[in-house]
């Protein structure tokens, strides 16, 4: 049974991670991934791939939830006229 996420990955802590790009999906904002080796989530920024922020995942949440047109409860008259 392989370890989940907590430890990461030797070589990611050495080299840093490794981008599943074939995987990559985009948001409506940025392109998400995982890293290959230790499944860490990974955000596509300027300079490349890093782990997101906080920040990053809650607006990736949102950003994944008004894809599925599942936002019903939260504001109203920022979608159409
Ligand atoms: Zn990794």
């Amino acid at each position: 049974m392989p370890q989940h996420g907590a430890v990461m990955n030797i070589l990611c802590k050495m080299r840093g991670h490794l981008p599943d790009r074939g995987g990559a999906r985009h948001d409506g904002q940025d392109y998400w991934t995982a890293c290959k080796r230790c499944a860490a989530p990974l955000i596509r920024d300027l300079d490349g791939w890093r782990p997101p922020t906080d920040h990053d995942v809650r607006a990736h949440g949102l950003n994944l939830v008004e894809q599925r047109g599942l936002s019903g409860s939260q504001g109203g008259d920022a979608a159409s006229a």
